[in-house]
């Protein structure tokens, strides 16, 4: 079985949505469909939530009602048959009453994933209809049935794998299988979600989890550029990448992938392709256990990280002293990105801040410590990076802006730089103008 995982543009309007059935229809053997909520329903839905958690409720049926008559709409345009999309909608407004009567609730973290999941309910029981009126046999699953990741960092996808496979038997038999992405059930058996992008990762869990011959993730991009398109011009696609490049690009920023998208996969050997649904010829990325170039791949940026400084001029050299700074950080199950040391000071960052104020309390005991929030990681990648010559380029930024810590080293894959989110965009496309176009100059004259 192949799983194809089509995200928000891809599935945002009918015209979209017709393309996705024909990109399926190229794509020989079993097919699990993984797709997401129409682009923008999402935030459109995490905005609702954050209004009944602050009862602001005065808007909330409104917007409802414009989220119903946007997916009627959408029903409009591809189920021309009457009584069939008169049916489709009954179903899409008892889902809409769901949601209006989950809105009358106290907010709780379970309330906020029944909301903001909603889209992609909406979403793949219009598009399992589609293909039914198309006469496209297919078969829509329930994630919640099987999506049961107790933990996010590490589902167990024997699991997953049991459970889909039950809901499989239940179900009638197509060569078309379809199921929400970013939903999971939690360790209590809770709605909750694979964090915003997450579908990305429904697809490589789920990869894993039935030892899928492939994943293919569409997009609206050729496949992973060599530097974030949002920020830097000219950037290309990079064609092959190893299961380490990617993750370490996924996990520092590149918001083609959700952070996690690689790990499942990892050691698994299935390949991850990454497409464009607008131009399905386009090469894209290919994501695989082989690095076949060696040298600098692509550069990404991470937002939102926090440098903490433990100054001490008595303890730090110390044995036992790291450890006991780790033990704080795993107490509160937060993850420390980098890490840097002197003979008195040691700096590391962190993303997760929720328990900023009692990691702070704890680390007080060990000496004098300093923070630094709104920070960007900056990650070069590349297999073999470090022993080229060529990417000693890279320090040259130093010349140009500030950059408060450094990692090199730690992988042959990668050189990371943490530098204020400030100057992340003049960081970005001065390493681009130092690393790609500088080389490519070179190669040309
Ligand atoms: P989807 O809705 O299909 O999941 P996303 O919006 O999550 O799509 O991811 C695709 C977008 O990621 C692209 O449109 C692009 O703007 C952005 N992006 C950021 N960094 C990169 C990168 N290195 N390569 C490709 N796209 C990137
Ligand atoms: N719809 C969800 C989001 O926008 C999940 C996804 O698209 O990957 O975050
Ligand atoms: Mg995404």
């Amino acid at each position: 079985m192949k799983v194809l995982k089509f995200g928000g543009t891809s599935v945002g309007s009918a015209a979209s949505i017709r393309n996705v059935k024909n990109i399926i229809s190229e794509v020989s053997g079993n097919k699990l469909l993984v797709l997401s909520a129409m682009s923008g329903v999402t935030n459109e839905l995490v905005s609702l939530s954050e209004m009944l958690r602050n009862r602001k409720l005065e808007e909330l049926p409104d917007r409802i009602e414009i989220l119903r008559l946007k997916h009627y709409d959408l029903i409009d345009e591809l189920i021309a048959e009457a009584s069939y999309n008169l049916s489709i909608k009954k179903n899409i407004a008892l889902q809409i009453d769901d949601l209006m009567a989950i809105c009358k609730k106290e907010w709780s973290k379970e309330v906020d994933a029944k909301i903001i999941t909603t889209g992609e309910r909406l979403l793949t029981s219009i598009f399992s209809a589609y293909l039914n009126f198309e006469s496209v046999e297919n078969t829509l699953l329930d994630a919640r049935d099987f999506m049961h990741i107790s933990n996010l960092e590490n589902p167990d996808t024997g699991l997953v794998g049991e459970l889909f496979n039950e809901s499989l038997k239940k179900a009638k038999e197509s060569s078309i299988v379809i199921t929400q992405g970013f939903v999971r059930l939690d360790a209590e058996r809770k709605l909750s979600t694979l964090k915003r992008g997450g579908s990305d990762y429904t697809a490589t869990i789920l990869g894993a989890a039935i030892r899928a011959t492939q994943i293919q993730i569409w997009t609206d991009i050729n496949g992973l550029h060599n530097n974030d398109p949002r920020f830097v011009e000219n950037t290309h696609p990079v064609s092959q990448l190893s299961f380490e490049e990617a993750a370490e690009l996924a996990y520092f920023g590149a918001k083609i992938l959700h952070p996690q998208t690689i790990s499942p996969v990892i050691g698994k050997n299935i390949p991850v392709y990454l497409k464009n649904t607008f131009t399905p010829g386009a090469t894209g990325t290919c994501i695989s256990a082989i690095a076949e170039k060696k040298g600098l791949k692509a550069i990404s940026a991470k937002d939102e990280i926090t440098a903490i400084k433990i100054k001490s001029n008595r303890m730090l050299m110390a044995h036992g002293f790291l450890k006991k700074i780790f033990e704080v950080f795993d107490t509160y199950e937060t993850s420390i990105d980098m890490i840097t040391t002197s003979e008195i000071a040691i700096s590391l960052t962190i993303d997760d801040t929720s328990n900023l104020d009692l990691i702070l309390a704890e680390l007080d005991h060990y000496g004098e410590i300093s923070v630094d929030t709104n920070h960007s990681i900056i990650c070069v990648v590349g297999e073999g990076l470090i022993e080229d010559r060529g990417s000693s380029r890279i320090f040259e930024i130093l010349q140009d802006v500030p950059v408060r810590m450094i990692s090199y080293g730690g992988s042959n894959n990668n050189i990371s730089l943490l530098v204020d989110t400030r100057n992340k965009i003049e960081v970005l496309q001065k390493l681009n103008e130092k690393l790609f176009v500088h080389q490519l100059n070179s190669v040309n004259s």
